[in-house]
C-alpha cells in the first residue's frame, strides 16, 4: 500500500465525505508529508477546500500518541506493545469471564477505513457480542433507516455527477453542503445552478449554502428559514398542496400516477394522514408565510428532475427517521426516484461513514447491511468466518454508554471520542469512569483518552493504505507514506495482533498480510462489494452495488424497482412530533447545533491544524439581534449559554442568520463543548439522539 519511490503518493483526503483525491509527498522524517494537488482526481479534479488543503498538517504534530500507555496509579506510564497488548487481551478475557461477551462495547470510527472497521466489527462478533457501532449513529442512523427500510439501500440514491448534469431542483433540507460539503458544492451543485437549477433550502439557520446560491437576480431559489423541530409540518404542507393541486388539476401532472401505482405503495395511507391536516397552523408552527411554503411546493412538483438533499438537520432528531420518511414521501409521489437527476440523497458527513456501515460496523447488520436476526444472510457469513455470530442485535453506541458501569464493564475505541461527540457530555465522562476498563486506540490524545487505562498510537491516514467509501457510494483507494513513527502501528496491526491472541482460533481469523488481503475476505462476505478488487479500483474507484467482478457499480439505484422485499417504494404518513424540549419559562429559547466548514467533528484533528484553527479558535454563539437587545448582549461579548444538562462559556455573535428564540453553537471545541448541552433522548428505532433541538437559556457572562 505505500510508494516506495520518490514520486507522489495518490490517496484521498481524511475530512468529509466528498472523497477529493489529493497527493502526499513524504519527507526525510516521520510525519513530514507535504500536500500536492491530483490534478485529474475523479472526484474533484484537482480542486480543494481549506480542510483538505490543510490535512497533511496534523501528521507531524507534536501531540502524536509515539508510544503504548498504561495507567498505573491514576498516571499513564509509556509501556512496550507487548505489554500492552497483553493487558488489553487479558482483561478483555476476564470481562467476558465474569459478566458475558456483552458487557463490552467496540465503537469504529469513519475516520478510518473500511477494512479496518471490518476487522473491528468481526473481532466483536468474535468475542461473542453485536455491540459494534460507529459515528453514524450520531449523524445518519436515521436516514439510513428510512432508506433502507422504505427504498432499500441506507445511501444516495444518486451520485454527485449525475445529479450536476440531469437535477433541475435541489431540495436541500437540514443540509449544508456549502460548508460540509464544499466541492461538492462548488463543482457540482453550483454548476448546476448556473445552468439554471433552482435551490429550495430548508434550514434554520442562514450558512454558506444560502450565500452561495445567492449568485443571479432571479427569485427562484428560497430559504425557508424554519424553525428546528418542523421539518414534518412543512413537509406535510407541501405534500397536501401537492395532492390538493393535483385533485383540482391532474393533467398538470404534479403527482406521477403511473410512477404510484406501479412502484410504490401506502398512498392512500398518506392522502388518509394528510386529510385533517391544517396548512395553515402548520405554517405558523414552522414560522414561515404559507404561500412561501405552497411556492417551494409548486417549484419541485413542476422541475422536471428535482433531487432531495438530506443532513443532520433532519436525522438529528428523535423524530429523525419519520422526517426522511416524509422526503421520502415527497419524491415517490412525484416519481422523483430511479432517474439521474433526482432522489434522496444524505449528504455523509466523514471520509468513510459510508463504508463503516457498509463493512458491518454496525449492532443490527453484518457487512452489507446483511441484518444479525435474518438467519440465511447471519449463516452465509458464519460459512466464510467458521464461527456463530450471536442473533440478537447488539446495543448502539449511545445505548452503550447508557450502560457505561451497569451491563457494560469494558469499551474498545478505535478512533473516537465518544467523550465530546455524544450528547449530555458530562453524564458520559461521569459514567465512562465506571467501567472497569477502557481501551483506546487513536493518533492523539483526545478527551477520551483521559478516561483510559491502555492507550495504542495508531499511524495517520497518510501513514496507510486502504479503502473508504465516499459520499455517492464510491469505493476508492486511500494509498500511505512509509515513513512512519516509529513505534506507531497501523490500526489494521493492532486489531490482528489483538485477535489472534484474544482467541484460540485467532490465528486463522486474525492473521492477514495486507488491507488487500482483508479486503479480499470483506468481498467474499458483503455481495454489494463482491465484484471489486484493488486492482479494479485503480484510481477512480467503483459505485456500489458491485454484485460481480467486471460489473461498472451504479451511479444511480432502483431504475427497475426497489430493494424491498416487493420491489415496491413504500409511502408512509407522517405526522408531527416536537422536540422532547420546548421552550418554557426557565429555558425559554431553542439551542442548535451545527458545524463549520474550518472544523471536523470534536476538533481532534483540525483544532491540532494551525491553518483551520486560525480561522477560528474557539467556539462561539449565534444570537439573533431581536433576543440581544432582550438580554442587552453586545456582539463579541462572552455569554453563558445553559440547558437542564450543563453550561459552556462562548462569544456571542449577533446575527440575523439565526432565528428569533433560537441559538446555535458548534460542537468542535473542547473548551466549550455544545455536547455539554445536549439533549439524549433518542431516536425509538434509530437511536440517534436529538442534537438539533434543546431548551436554553443565555445571560451575559
Ligand atoms: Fe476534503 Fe471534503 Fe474538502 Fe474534498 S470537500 S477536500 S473531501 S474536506
Amino acid at each position: 500500500s505505500t510508494d516506495e519511490t520518490d514520486e507522489p503518493v495518490k490517496t484521498i483526503c481524511p475530512y468529509c465525505g466528498v472523497g477529493c483525491g489529493i497527493q502526499i509527498q513524504q519527507g526525510e522524517e516521520p510525519g513530514d508529508v507535504q500536500f500536492v494537488p491530483w490534478g485529474d482526481a475523479p472526484v474533484n479534479e484537482g480542486r480543494i477546500c481549506i480542510k483538505g488543503g490543510a490535512a497533511t498538517e496534523v501528521v507531524a504534530h507534536e501531540d502524536r500518541l509515539t508510544d503504548p500507555l498504561i495507567r498505573e496509579d491514576g498516571e499513564f506510564r509509556e509501556a512496550t506493545w507487548e505489554e500492552a497488548s497483553d493487558l488489553v487481551v487479558s482483561e478483555l478475557e476476564r470481562i467476558r469471564e465474569e459478566y458475558g461477551p456483552d458487557a463490552v462495547g467496540f465503537f469504529g470510527s469513519s475516520k478510518t477505513m473500511n477494512e479496518e472497521n471490518y476487522l473491528l466489527q468481526k473481532l466483536a462478533r468474535r468475542y461473542g457480542t453485536n455491540n459494534v457501532d460507529n459515528c453514524t449513529r450520531m449523524c445518519h442512523a436515521s436516514t439510513v433507516w428510512a432508506l433502507r427500510t422504505s427504498l432499500g439501500a441506507g445511501a444516495m440514491t444518486n451520485s454527485m455527477a449525475d445529479l450536476e448534469a440531469e437535477c433541475d431542483l435541489f431540495w436541500i433540507q437540514g443540509a449544508n453542503p456549502g460548508e460540509q460539503h464544499p466541492i461538492a458544492n462548488s463543482q457540482y451543485f453550483r454548476q448546476a445552478v448556473l445552468d439554471g437549477a433552482t435551490v429550495i433550502q430548508v434550514d434554520p439557520h442562514a450558512n454558506k449554502t444560502t450565500r452561495s446560491f445567492q449568485i443571479d437576480e432571479t427569485d427562484r431559489h428560497q430559504h425557508l428559514q424554519l424553525n428546528p423541530g418542523t421539518d414534518i409540518p412543512l413537509l406535510n404542507i407541501v405534500l397536501k398542496t401537492i395532492l390538493e393541486h393535483h385533485e383540482e388539476h391532474p393533467d398538470d401532472g404534479w403527482i406521477d400516477e403511473e410512477f404510484v401505482e406501479e412502484r410504490t405503495e401506502g398512498f392512500e395511507d398518506l392522502v388518509e394522514t394528510l386529510v385533517d391536516f391544517d396548512k395553515k397552523s402548520a405554517a405558523e408552527e414552522c414560522g414561515i408565510p404559507l404561500e412561501d411554503i405552497e411556492r417551494a411546493a409548486e417549484a419541485y412538483a413542476t422541475a422536471d428532475n428535482a433531487a432531495i438533499f438530506t443532513g443532520m438537520g433532519m436525522s438529528q432528531h428523535a423524530c429523525g427517521v419519520d422526517n426522511v420518511q416524509n422526503e421520502i414521501n415527497l419524491a415517490l409521489i412525484t416519481g422523483n426516484l430511479g432517474r439521474p437527476g433526482t432522489g434522496v440523497n444524505p449528504l455523509r458527513g466523514q471520509n468513510n461513514v459510508q463504508g463503516t456501515c457498509d463493512v458491518g460496523a454496525m449492532p443490527n447488520v453484518l457487512p452489507g447491511y446483511q441484518l444479525v436476526d435474518d438467519d440465511e444472510a447471519r449463516e452465509s457469513v458464519e460459512e466464510v468466518w467458521g464461527f456463530e455470530v450471536p442473533d440478537e442485535p447488539g446495543l448502539t453506541n449511545v445505548e452503550c454508554s447508557h450502560e457505561f458501569g451497569k451491563s457494560v464493564r469494558g469499551l474498545y475505541v478505535m478512533g473516537e471520542n465518544p467523550v465530546m461527540s455524544e450528547p449530555d457530555a458530562n453524564r458520559v465522562e461521569e459514567r465512562i469512569q465506571n467501567l472497569e476498563f477502557v481501551v483506546v486506540q487513536d493518533i492523539f490524545p483526545t478527551e477520551t483518552v483521559e478516561y483510559a487505562d491502555v492507550v495504542l498510537p495508531a499511524t495517520t491516514w497518510a501513514e496507510r493504505g486502504g479503502t473508504v467509501t465516499n459520499t455517492d457510494r464510491r469505493v476508492q483507494r486511500m494509498r500511505g507514506v512509509e515513513n512512519v513513527h516509529e513505534n506507531t502501528k497501523h490500526d489494521l496491526e493492532i486489531l490482528s495482533e489483538v485477535g489472534t491472541r484474544l482467541f484460540d482460533d485467532g490465528d486463522e481469523l486474525f492473521d492477514f498480510d495486507d488491507p488487500e488481503d482483508v479486503f479480499e475476505e470483506l468481498r467474499e462476505v458483503c455481495p454489494i462489494y463482491h465484484g471489486m478488487t484493488y486492482d479494479a479500483l485503480d484510481e477512480e474507484g467503483l459505485h456500489w452495488p458491485c454484485y460481480e467482478p467486471g460489473d461498472e457499480g451504479d451511479p444511480f439505484l432502483y431504475e427497475e424497482a426497489f430493494d424491498t422485499e416487493n420491489g415496491l417504494g413504500q409511502i408512509e404518513g407522517v405526522t408531527h412530533q416536537p422536540p422532547e424540549e420546548t421552550p418554557d419559562d426557565e429555558y425559554p429559547l431553542i439551542l442548535t447545533t451545527a458545524r463549520l466548514e474550518e472544523h471536523y467533528n470534536t476538533g481532534t484533528m483540525s483544532r491540532r491544524s494551525p491553518t483551520l484553527n486560525r480561522q477560528t479558535p474557539e467556539n462561539f454563539v449565534d444570537v439573533h439581534p431581536t433576543d440581544a437587545d432582550r438580554y442587552g448582549i453586545e456582539d463579541g461579548q462572552d455569554v453563558v449559554l445553559t440547558s437542564r444538562r450543563g453550561e459552556i462559556t462562548v462569544e456571542a455573535q449577533v446575527t440575523d442568520d439565526t432565528r428569533e428564540g433560537v441559538v446555535w453553537t458548534t460542537p468542535h471545541f473542547a473548551a466549550a463543548s455544545a455536547n455539554r448541552l445536549t439533549n439524549d433522548v433518542l431516536d425509538e428505532r434509530a437511536k440517534i439522539p436529538e442534537y438539533k433541538a434543546a431548551a436554553a437559556e443565555i445571560e451575559v457572562g
